[in-house]
């Protein structure tokens, strides 16, 4: 059996998006930027990619700027408002402290250009309020950035009422909404958020492509030089075949996303039940304000890259949050966040579940999980003491 379950770090083409892109990859190859007619043809599809992702998002096609995905996206979206802030003299950001790098690490670079940014905490259940919010918001206030799901727990925040707070205080509001995209209704008629990102390749479609909504009234700052595609907010002749599969991709996702995201539910609550039957395991993240898909636990006295491999044997994809693997030896800061321990922290296992899952998937992956954990755990000499007293316990029984 061959079980991929880290749809979170990137998911697998869907047919209908491969073959949107295949007449231009091969076929219609010019640049919509010429004026023959193979470039128009190209750039009647750029354009007829752009009104339909507009469409899913309830949004005009001049909000939508296509970007190289999802990490340029929340740059642009956060180095966009600051700009506007700073033109006004208003240098403050508020965020959490759970956040992508993407946007973290633009925050970071924020601060050395003298900006003010505060991260709200978050709660142990993966979640931050609005009145938090609020809270934060000050008079040199020029951006509230919070993502819509996590990417590691999967916790939904409440960005429509954040949304709503950030309005009435007339403080711009972005939201990171690449895990939500195809799993959340993001509507930008309903919601209020005036920039969001998108990542094709986290909804079936391809790698290197993503989409920056812009709210009209904002435009956009360039991050790259160069010609004027995109209305002279993205330089850089446009990937075409990846926007026409990004549309083909998200339009599927948003038409089946109620029967899919009931479904993925059930087999998501049988597997947090399955594994939480583990001695000393805990769910991180709240247990239903979470994507359909998603699962993340910690368990103690082992350590996740040994699980994860261990798995792999098994024909299991999953990922840890613990970051050795990314080359560094700190555990998930989302993690952190909510308050695990270092050590615990280090023994996590992220299972995001595909479309495709069904019950007998479940019930291995809980089998393959339980061994597997109970494997390590004889092994290891920090369990021995747990186990025989000389340690305490962290995580209940
Ligand atoms: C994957 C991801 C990103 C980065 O998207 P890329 O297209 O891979 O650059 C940003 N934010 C979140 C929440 C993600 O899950």
């Amino acid at each position: 059996m061959y079980l991929y379950a880290d749809n979170a770090a990137t998911t697998k083409m869907s047919r209908t998006a491969i073959e949107a892109m295949l007449p231009f990859l091969d076929g219609v190859y010019g640049n919509p930027s010429s004026l023959h007619s193979c470039g128009q043809k190209a750039k009647e599809a750029l354009e007829d990619a752009r009104d339909r992702i507009a469409r899913c998002l309830n949004a005009s096609p001049r909000e939508i700027t296509f970007t190289s995905g999802g990490s340029e996206s929340d740059n642009q979206a956060i180095l966009t408002a600051a700009a506007l802030g700073a033109k006004k003299g208003k240098r403050h950001v508020v965020s959490t402290a759970f956040e992508h790098h993407a946007v973290l690490h633009t925050l970071k670079k924020l601060e050395r250009q003298g900006f003010a940014v505060t991260l709200l905490d978050v709660a142990p259940n993966g979640l931050v309020t609005p009145e938090q919010a609020a809270a934060a918001i000050r008079e040199d206030t020029c951006l509230v950035t919070v993502m819509a799901a996590n990417n590691e727990i999967g916790t939904v925040q409440p960005i429509v009422e954040i949304g709503a707070v950030c309005r009435e205080k007339g403080v711009l509001f972005h939201t990171d909404a690449v895990q939500a995209a195809g799993h959340l209704p993001l509507d930008a008629a309903a919601q209020h958020f005036d920039l969001l990102s998108l990542s094709a390749h986290k909804f079936h479609g391809p790698k290197g492509c993503g989409v920056l909504f812009a709210r009209r009234g904002v435009t956009p700052e360039r991050l790259i030089e160069g010609g004027a595609q995109e209305r002279g907010r993205r330089a850089g002749t446009e990937n075409v075949a990846a926007a026409v599969g990004m549309a083909a991709a998200l339009e599927e996702a948003v038409r089946d996303m109620a029967p899919t995201a009931a479904r993925l539910t059930a087999l998501r609550d049988r597997l947090i039940d399955g594994l939480r039957r583990i001695p000393y395991s805990a769910l991180n993240g709240d247990r239903s304000a979470r994507l359909p898909g998603n699962v993340n636990f910690c368990f103690e006295g082992i350590e996740g890259e040994s699980l994860l491999l261990l798995l792999d044997d098994k024909g299991i994809a999953a990922s840890s949050g613990s970051a050795c693997t990314s080359g560094s030896l700190d555990p998930s800061h989302v993690l952190l966040a909510i308050g695990r321990p270092h050590e615990v922290a280090h023994g996590s296992l992220r299972l995001s579940l595909g479309e495709d899952a069904d019950e007998a998937q479940i019930d291995y992956l809980i089998r393959a999980v339980s061994e597997t954990v109970a494997y390590l755990r004889g092994m290891s000499p920090l369990w021995h003491d747990l186990e025989n007293g000389r340690r305490p316990h962290v995580l209940a029984r």
